[in-house]
């Protein structure tokens, strides 16, 4: 179409001078749709159970608060954050516009019951750790925690999630534990009953951000950034099939289950976070 690169200067001028009225009126036109902007409907569930991830839909272009960060919003609108274990009463997300206008959306947290679950036959050693082995636990958990600090611009987090394994459940999300009559902390992903050696996928995309085969706790142990805050972390796994840097698509597989760490037989712990608050896999798995 523009062929006439010898298009003099002045009948360049012209065209252009010629196109002014045209381009103001699109100017006016355009307006509206920047109003419509801000008409973009703001959408969030009105109530989430504990543990969910939640998914809302803001403006492109809105800032949105919740928790104490700014959350990442893609270029559709979309944002995501998670509902902790031990949330309750309204959460709040505050999302300013690109136009100014600032709302507050309030979402209701449902509280779950999670029953107290009784594990013997844990080898005595992890239960109550020597120090020096404290030390190496905390060490090591600091590393994984460091994982979970990014936040990758990555959707992965929106894909319909599926199962890493499949499985009877366990061992469910939140159980409040108890290790040989010791109290442990509430348990934190979901077990899923499988072999030795079966192959574990990624239930959605991402990258490595993590992998280790021998973590004192959790044994050969892999995560994944599905983006924005989002991770999953696969536990006791006898051999892994990624490291850390290599992008994933779901349903790749990342390793094989095992019993590695602490753990009472072979099963796959998968457990996911919203940074450092840690999320239900089961609600993920049931969201759509
Ligand atoms: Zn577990």
């Amino acid at each position: 179409m523009f062929s006439d690169a010898t298009m003099s200067t002045g009948r360049l001028r012209r065209a252009l001078f010629g196109l002014l009225p045209a381009l103001m009126l699109l100017g006016t036109l355009m307006s509206v749709p920047a109003e419509a902007e801000s008409q973009v409907p703001i959408v969030f569930p009105e109530h989430v159970q504990q543990g969910s991830m939640v998914i809302g839909r803001v403006p492109p272009g809105s800032r949105v608060t919740h928790g104490g960060r700014t959350l990442g919003v893609t270029d559709y609108g979309t944002v995501v954050f998670g509902i902790g274990r031990d949330a309750s009463g309204a959460s709040q997300v505050g999302i300013t516009s690109p136009d100014g206008q600032q709302r507050t959306v309030n979402i209701q947290v449902t509280p779950r019951d999670f029953p107290i679950e009784r594990i013997d036959g844990v080898p005595p050693k992890t239960v109550s750790p020597p120090p020096e082995i404290a030390e190496r636990i905390r060490r090591e958990q600091a590393g994984v925690s460091q994982a979970r600090t990014r936040d990758e611009r990555i959707p992965d987090f929106a894909e319909h999630f599926i199962w890493p394994v499949k499985g009877r459940i366990s061992g469910r999300f939140g159980n409040q534990r108890i290790y040989n009559g010791t109290p442990g902390s509430a348990h934190s992903g979901m077990d899923i009953a499988a072999a030795t050696g079966t192959p574990v996928k990624a239930p959605a995309g991402g990258i490595v951000t993590f992998a280790d085969p021998d973590l004192y706790l959790t044994g050969g142990t892999v995560l994944i950034d599905h983006g924005y805050g989002i991770s999953s972390n696969f536990l006791h796994l006898s051999k892994l099939d990624v490291k850390v840097g290599d992008r994933v698509a779901q349903g790749d597989v990342i390793g094989e289950v095992g019993a590695t760490g602490r753990a009472t037989g072979p099963h796959l712990h998968w457990g996911m976070n919203w940074f450092d608050t840690r999320i239900d896999p089961l609600l993920v798995l049931e969201r759509q």
